[in-house]
């Protein structure tokens, strides 16, 4: 059975006061979803991911929104694995469509990433979702399918049961236009399939694939009735407490 799994990307929002005002103020609401057997997180910029550290109950997710793939050296303006590992986190998202769009992230990056986070114990939140354009053209199968199979290339099936997946259709993600349940259920069941075919079915039957993309507290629990959306990617509304809150006990039913 696979555990649901929530997770805010902040993206570029908060000052660390914001950041530790949210940290300092989500301990009811975790304990309640943690009580469910749901994990709940937040990925923050990083320069708030020590005060989200600092301040939130160990129980909440705290995950970076991107890292390099080298330990150190000449690369400006990126960080390493192991200075995330060394504050403590554990999660790291990767593949994110903004970040495919605006800092050029391909899968095939993603895909170094990946196995470099797996190596220190570390679990990728791996992006994948089509544009509009595609999605209009009836292509989205073949293309999601295409950055799953590059970005997991070359995984061991126990290194592979380790990755969540977030689907997250860009004309979905911050448009306030959210993929139908079917829809989203579709892709999802799509990805499930083609991961079995790369790692055999009952590691694909462990993977947690999230769905992304305008989720709100009033449309969650949509989602989660689905068999194949294991959990919700959010960004616009995990940025409110009421709103976490609100996406918690959608999730929880
Ligand atoms: C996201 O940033 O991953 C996202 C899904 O954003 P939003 O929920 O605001 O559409």
């Amino acid at each position: 059975m696979r555990k649901k799994l929530l997770l805010g990307n902040w993206k570029m929002n908060k000052t660390r006061p914001e950041a530790k005002e949210f940290a300092k103020g989500c301990g009811e609401m975790v304990e309640y979803a943690v009580s469910h057997g749901i994990d709940v997180g937040v990925a923050p910029t990083f320069v708030c991911l020590c005060p989200v550290l600092k301040h939130a109950p160990k129980e909440l997710i705290v995950a970076a929104q991107n890292v390099n793939e080298h330990d150190h050296g000449a690369y400006t303006g990126e960080i390493s694995i192991p200075m995330l590992k060394e504050i403590g986190i554990g999660w790291v998202i990767l593949g994110h469509s903004e970040r495919r769009e605006y800092n050029g992230e391909t899968s095939e990056a993603c895909n170094l990433k990946i196995k470099a986070l797996l190596a220190n114990d570390m679990v990728p939140v791996y992006c994948c979702g089509e544009s509009l354009g595609t999605f209009e053209e009836g292509k989205t199968k073949p293309f999601v399918e295409e950055q799953i199979r590059v970005g997991l290339a070359d995984l061991k099936p126990e290194e592979a049961e380790k990755v969540v997946i977030a689907y997250e259709p860009i004309w979905a993600i911050g448009t306030g236009k959210s993929a139908t349940k079917e829809i989203a259920e579709e892709t999802i069941a799509h990805i499930r399939g083609v991961l079995a075919s790369m790692f055999g079915a009952p590691v694909a039957e462990k993977i947690r694939i999230l769905y992304g993309g305008s989720v709100k507290p009033g449309n969650i629990a949509e989602y989660m009735s689905m068999p194949d959306i294991d959990g919700a990617l959010v960004g616009g509304a995990s940025l409110e407490l009421d709103s976490y809150k609100g996406l918690i006990e959608g999730l929880v039913g």
